[in-house]
């Protein structure tokens, strides 16, 4: 068993903290403010390869392994989880739904230009009454000739404004429950698809959220993304990995939170001096660093797993819920440390602290989380 990175891993880690430190940190509140996902971000993100990481380059990818892939993710998010959040969505949901299950022509049509951040992808399966039931989704498509006809709407979709093209899942047979679900590639500008309401958010403020609407959207048959009926037994595959990666934006917004309340305790002075040198917050502070730990190798781990062609269901749930929920802690600790100083905006304590919040929703909420592994580990 090998637990280390390799000398080639610590050098991407180190390129891509420096990055954030460089572009990214000076905008962080600028860009939370704006509440738009800023698009000039795309082609820098794509000079490092962190718009296709784990596509081969033949894609236009960087052929990076889904370990890299924490890497990468856990360095944005150490800096900024809501321009990340944008990075994983695009990567974890959309373009891999592509890489996954598209042909090779609609691979060369649609995920070249993703990959090498032309574009920009959204992924739609959640509904305004369909959300960890997401089966339960009332949107349709119908055939019609050589076209499929979508009529429905999608809530809270990642980059449904932005986004150049979609990923969504839509009924095909309302017969066949989950098995009569299938996927779609729709391109912005399609007649009869359009964002909607765009949300205004607690946190990941600059990776923007909204609805889909799509109103007899017509698409080409050739645009139907891996086998009829198969949409969502796709998506759940997609979401196995997903989760690895919201994992590692939680191992790295852990990080952000626990550097920046580190940095914070010893240069803070009260009676006379570093609050970092009073024992509770020293346990604070070391409490958080075992757990950020724990969480970073069950997130390896899962993502090592995924390298080696593995299931990684179990896995990557139990990496997902367990970083996620110990992030909340930093975060809430980092604003704790910081006394009075956590609760304005002058220190990253306040973002961490909102941002935080959608990695125990997003992807599948923590229950959703416990019922997957219940699923694998207990009988009935
Ligand atoms: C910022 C943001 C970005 C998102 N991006 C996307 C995206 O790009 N694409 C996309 O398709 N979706 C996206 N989502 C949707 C996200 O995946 C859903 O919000 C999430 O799956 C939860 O669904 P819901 O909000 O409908 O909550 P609900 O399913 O209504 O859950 C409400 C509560 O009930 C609990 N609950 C539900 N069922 C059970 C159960 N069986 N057992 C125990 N507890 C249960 C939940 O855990 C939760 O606590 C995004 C959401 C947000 C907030």
């Amino acid at each position: 068993m090998q637990l280390g990175l390799t000398e080639e891993q610590e050098l991407l880690r180190r390129s891509i903290r420096e990055f954030a430190e460089a572009e990214l940190r000076p905008h962080v509140m600028e860009w939370d403010e704006a509440q738009e996902y800023p698009r000039e971000l795309l082609a820098k993100f794509a000079a490092l390869g962190l718009m296709g990481i784990q596509f081969p380059e033949a894609y236009g990818g960087s052929g990076m392994s889904a370990v890299d892939y924490c890497l990468c993710i856990e360095e944005l998010a150490r800096v900024d989880p809501s321009v990340c959040l944008s990075v994983a969505a695009h990567n974890g949901l959309g373009a891999a739904h592509i890489f996954l299950f598209g042909s090779e022509a609609q691979k060369q049509r649609f995920l070249v230009p993703l990959a090498t951040g032309r574009q920009l992808a959204a992924w739609g399966l959640t509904e305004a009454s369909a959300g960890s039931d997401a089966a339960a989704m009332r949107t349709a498509a119908v055939r019609d000739g050589d076209d499929w006809v979508i009529n429905g709407t999608k809530q809270f979709i990642t980059h449904g404004h932005s986004g150049d093209l979609i990923v969504v899942m839509a009924v095909t047979n309302r017969a066949k429950g989950n098995r009569g679900i299938s996927a779609f590639i729709v391109e912005h500008g399609t007649p009869g698809f359009r964002a909607g309401k765009k949300e205004n958010k607690l946190g990941m403020r600059a990776s923007e959220t909204s609805e889909v609407i799509f109103e007899n959207c017509r698409v080409p048959a050739d645009q139907m993304l891996g086998a009829e009926g198969q949409g969502f037994i796709n998506a759940l595959q997609v979401l196995d990995a997903g989760r690895i990666g919201i994992a590692a934006l939680s191992v790295g917004l852990a990080q952000g939170a626990y550097d920046a309340a580190r940095d914070y305790a010893f240069m803070r002075k009260q009676f006379g001096q570093a609050i970092g040198t009073f024992q509770s917050i020293r346990a604070k502070l070391v409490d958080n660093a075992v757990r950020i730990e724990g969480a970073r190798l069950l997130t390896y781990r899962a993502a090592a797993m995924k390298d080696e062609g593995r299931r990684t269901t179990l896995e990557a749930a139990m990496a997902k819920l367990y970083s996620s929920e110990i992030a909340v802690r930093a975060a809430e600790d980092g604003v704790q440390i910081h006394g009075g100083y956590g609760f304005v905006k002058d220190y990253p304590a306040e973002k961490f602290f909102r941002d935080v919040k959608l990695t125990t929703i997003g992807e599948g909420t923590s229950e959703i989380q416990r019922l997957v592994i219940a699923r694998q580990l207990l009988a009935s």
